[in-house]
């Protein structure tokens, strides 16, 4: 499996080199324009990307197109406020509207791509239309830097953030047509409990234990894996050792998480057995409640540990 880091700055790429990261799986670009005055231009945006897959010196990094809306505000972008932002104007939602913005960050991506292992995925993809019309511009965009004679990687896997539950039980449909999926666990708990993520009179539902996420992504990943592809997991749930037995068993392909969490976790999946993950996951698929789930991992940390 693969042990991958989460950035939000080019910068923070040689921390995730220094901690051993295998890639980087969520390159959160947003933060750029967040960090900026005015919208970041095509050359701008071409830097960070670059220095970051120059920093990573080809291994896989993972840039994701801006998501902002939600909680992540940008003043001179001017959104509506909205009564309900998390479930409103965001990320590729507003991407397909404001294409000149999708557009210009896709060069930028496809120019960085020449200069190491780049891959792109879009953020909140609820069905297929979105996913085909983002992919129908990216397409474009290639072609017009062809014509313009620039290099890219005509290779460049380009994949979905599950972190919408409708995208996660049409995985199956998405699976032929996508590169990768890579499940932002902190969306997708938040929609599928209807619990907001930043609300804390409800933080006591908000829990990735919970059985309807735990069957969300086993859908993802089996469907991914019947079609050839891979899944990767970027919300905090992988950074969780108490969740890696069971994604393990579940057959998670990659992992990216903070670069502080990276070692720890990488001698937690070393001592793991995947017959006896597999059989952990089958078991915990089958308990109803998040807290019989996390019981269960508690205990099968225990008697590791015991063995050891
Ligand atoms: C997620 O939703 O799990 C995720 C990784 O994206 P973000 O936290 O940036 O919304
Ligand atoms: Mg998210």
């Amino acid at each position: 499996v693969e042990l991958a880091a989460n950035i939000g700055s080019s910068a923070e790429a040689e921390t995730a080199v220094r901690q051993g990261a295998d890639g980087v799986g969520l390159f959160r670009t947003e933060f750029l324009f967040m960090n900026a005055p005015a919208m970041p231009g095509e050359e701008e945006q071409f830097r960070a990307y670059q220095e970051a897959a120059r920093m990573m010196e080809g291994r896989p990094v993972i840039i994701r197109t801006m998501d902002i809306g939600g909680d992540k505000e940008l003043p001179y972008l001017q959104l509506p406020k909205e009564a309900n932002p998390f479930l409103g104007y965001r990320a590729i939602r507003v991407g397909l509207v404001r294409q000149e913005l999708l557009r210009t960050q896709l060069r930028a991506v496809l120019r960085a791509s020449a200069f190491g292992t780049v891959k792109v995925m879009f953020p909140m993809i609820s069905g297929l239309q979105e996913w085909r019309q983002a992919r129908a511009i990216l397409t474009e965009v290639q072609a017009e830097l062809r014509q313009e004679g620039i290099r890219f990687d005509e290779k460049m896997e380009v994949g979905i953030m599950v972190e919408i539950p409708s995208a996660a039980v049409l995985a199956e449909l998405f699976a032929s047509e996508v590169d990768f999926f890579s499940i932002g666990t902190n969306d997708l708990v938040q929609y599928t409990v209807a619990a907001d993520r930043m609300n804390e009179h409800v933080a006591h539902l908000y829990d990735y234990f919970h059985p309807a996420v735990l069957q969300l992504i086993r859908t993802v990943i089996e469907a991914s894996h019947a079609a050839g592809k891979w899944t990767g997991m970027c919300g905090s749930m992988a950074g969780d050792p108490l969740a890696a037995p069971l994604l393990l068993g579940l057959g998670l392909d990659e992992w990216s998480m903070e670069a502080s969490g990276l070692s720890r976790m990488k001698e937690r999946l070393a001592g793991l057995d995947r017959q006896e993950c597999r059989e952990l996951a089958k078991r915990v698929l089958r308990l109803d409640t998040p807290q019989a789930v996390r019981q269960a991992l508690e205990e099968f940390h225990s008697a590791q540990k015991a063995v050891v």
